[in-house]
């Protein structure tokens, strides 16, 4: 095969849009469903993006919203995979790639072994949560994901955060009725926060509707309270669910264990020219937002889905190179 391309989120399928241009022998593996990220994300989701800033090959998203939602993205997404015929298998992990000495790459997944020339990873960050290492984080009303704000409606509630993830949360909690206390490690709601949301949070906090403990840190978690630390000292606060929404991470083991160096500054950015975005493994290729190592908000889909045709006309031209081509 010319071409295995691992995660079905929206660059994985932009990849694959332009290795069907190149006439490429292609297949998308995914280990959940159809762009598993967004299917996960929270059902009110509204992107910060215009729909024209996160349409692939130009195939135009046609919203009446200014950003377009959740809902109509994963639409958007499906429609193409399917009436472009995409080549995926979902439900389909791969766990490892090793590369010979010839060159070529072999691809273990749940179900089989594959070979390929080349390999694009696509994996994005949503998978792994930032985990906070406090007594308590692994009871059952504790999430590191976000879903639906009706399911807190009258009960007591943390987030922890302050970005946009822990924001939207709060607000929408506090809107279906739930009694929301934010607990907040830096002096005041992030500066990245989407700037039309950005006051609302900040009046809500300031009016008392929702409760915000800034300079703050959650200590532990147990089945009916929560210990917080702040600058006033420790205060114990009853407690029904705990959101912690802290950020997550690109799977940094599955990159090293492939072979592929990261920068040790402690940003863990993986090593890739930017021009082709090959990895320091020739061949292996990165796409989409695994690209910014820990700092996860500098790559999005607006800046990132023109990696695909970077990467395809690197390999193109290096497939019309070969004998018999
Ligand atoms: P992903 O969409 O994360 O896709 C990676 C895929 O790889 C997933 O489907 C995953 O299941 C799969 N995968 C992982 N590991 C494996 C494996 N070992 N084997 C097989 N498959 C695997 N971006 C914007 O441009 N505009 C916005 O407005 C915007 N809003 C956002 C709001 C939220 C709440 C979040 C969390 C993100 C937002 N982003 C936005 C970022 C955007 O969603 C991501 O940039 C986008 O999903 C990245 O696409 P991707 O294909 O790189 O990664």
């Amino acid at each position: 095969m010319d071409l295995i391309i691992v995660g079905g989120g929206p660059i994985g399928i932009a990849c694959a849009l332009e290795a069907e241009k190149n006439d490429l022998n292609y297949l998308i593996l995914e280990k959940g469903c159809l762009v598993n990220s967004l299917y996960h994300y929270p059902t009110n989701m509204q992107f910060f993006s215009t729909s024209e800033k996160l349409e692939l090959d130009n195939i135009p998203f046609i919203s009446d919203k200014p950003k377009p939602q959740k809902r109509e993205a994963l639409e958007y997404y499906r429609r193409i995979a399917t009436s472009k015929n995409i080549n995926i298998h979902l439900f389909e992990e791969v766990s490892t790639i090793v590369t010979a000495e010839n060159g070529k790459h072999r691809i273990t997944s749940s179900k089989t072994n594959y070979e390929a020339d080349n390999v694009i990873i696509a994996t994005g960050f949503y998978d792994i949560p930032n985990y906070i290492h406090i007594p308590g984080e692994e009871l059952p009303k504790v999430s590191h994901y976000y879903n639906d704000p009706h399911f807190y409606a009258t009960q007591k509630t943390i987030v922890v955060g302050a970005s946009n993830s822990a924001v939207d949360a709060a607000l929408e909690i506090f809107r279906k009725g739930g009694e929301v206390t934010m607990v907040v490690r830096s002096p005041e709601i992030g500066e990245r926060v989407k700037y039309w949301v950005r006051p609302d949070i900040v009046n809500r906090i300031k009016e008392g509707s929702i409760k915000a403990y800034f300079n703050s840190r959650l200590k532990e978690i147990k089945e009916d309270t929560v210990t917080l630390e702040t600058p006033e000292g420790e205060e114990v606060l009853e407690n029904d669910f705990v959101l912690l929404l802290t950020g997550y991470r690109p799977n940094f083991e599955f990159l090293k264990n492939i072979g592929i160096q990261l920068s040790e500054d402690g940003r863990k950015i993986p090593q890739y020219d930017e021009k082709t975005m090959e990895t320091n493994i020739p061949g292996i290729y990165l796409a989409g937002v695994i690209c910014g190592g820990v700092e996860t908000h500098k790559w999005f889909i607006e800046n990132s889905r023109v990696h695909a045709k970077m990467i395809l006309d690197h390999i193109s031209e290096k497939e019309k190179a070969l004998p018999g081509r």
